[in-house]
């Protein structure tokens, strides 16, 4: 019998988010409208593995994804990588995700560069069987064409929403939507300069940002 999905796909956005910015936003919002997905959960990583530890606490890394989120109603803040502790490996959120959510579609969604990325995270291969992955391509990088990640494309490529919309898992999708060529390592070297990251974040953000002098270089602090 053709599976029948008793609900529109949901999303999920994982990241650092050091600072959150609007390439994140905005890709996030194109994979919504692309993929006509019900909801995408942004979910902060508590402790991310394979980079150094991130510039400011998860507490306020999440704080400030919530405050960027707020008036999007297609967009979650999804805390359980904050609430769970150790290691924020994604197979552990995806597994949880789900356990809660039966067959319905989950779609992992990426940057080019963390799927790139993808053949060095904890239990990499079970990703694919929990959720789909849609990947956005990102300025600066290019789909891969040997390797583990090429086998991945070979076999479970599709051009088609629809695919994602009519299993649970196991597609991957690669979309070129507005490609911002905008990076949080970009932004903290904004604000530990001084400079102004206007435009760059939603407006929330860049206050509470300023008001707590978070990503100021050390010494350059109020208090
Ligand atoms: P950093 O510069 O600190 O590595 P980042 O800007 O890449 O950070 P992350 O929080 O590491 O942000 O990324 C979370 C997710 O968002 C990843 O899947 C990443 O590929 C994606 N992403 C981040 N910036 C963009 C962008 N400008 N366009 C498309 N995807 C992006």
């Amino acid at each position: 019998m053709p599976y029948s999905p008793a609900q529109a796909p949901l999303g999920m956005f994982g990241g650092t988010f050091d600072p959150i910015h609007n390439g994140h936003l905005r890709t996030a919002f194109e994979f919504a409208e692309r993929l006509d997905l019900e909801r995408v959960l942004f979910i902060p990583a508590a402790d991310p593995p394979h980079r150094p530890p991130p510039r400011v606490t998860a507490r306020q890394r999440l704080e400030f994804v919530r405050a960027a989120i707020d008036d999007e109603p297609r967009f979650a803040l999804d805390d359980r990588e904050l609430r769970r502790g150790g290691r924020s490996y994604t197979v552990l959120t995806l597994g949880e995700l789900r356990a809660e959510h039966g067959d319905r579609p989950l779609v992992l969604c990426l940057g080019m560069d963390a799927f790139l990325g993808l053949p060095f995270w904890h239990r990499w291969e079970e990703l694919a069987t929990l959720a789909h992955i849609a990947v956005a391509h990102r300025p600066g990088f290019q789909p891969p064409v040997e390797g583990p990640l090429a086998k991945l494309v070979a076999e479970r490529r599709s051009e088609d929403p629809a695919d994602l919309a009519a299993s649970p898992a196991g597609r991957l999708f690669f979309f070129a939507g507005t490609q911002l060529e905008l990076s949080a390592t970009e932004l903290r070297d904004v604000l530990e300069s001084g400079r102004d990251p206007r435009y760059l974040m939603p407006e929330a953000v860049r206050r509470m940002i300023l008001a707590t002098g978070a990503y100021a270089r050390p010494g350059d602090q109020e208090g």
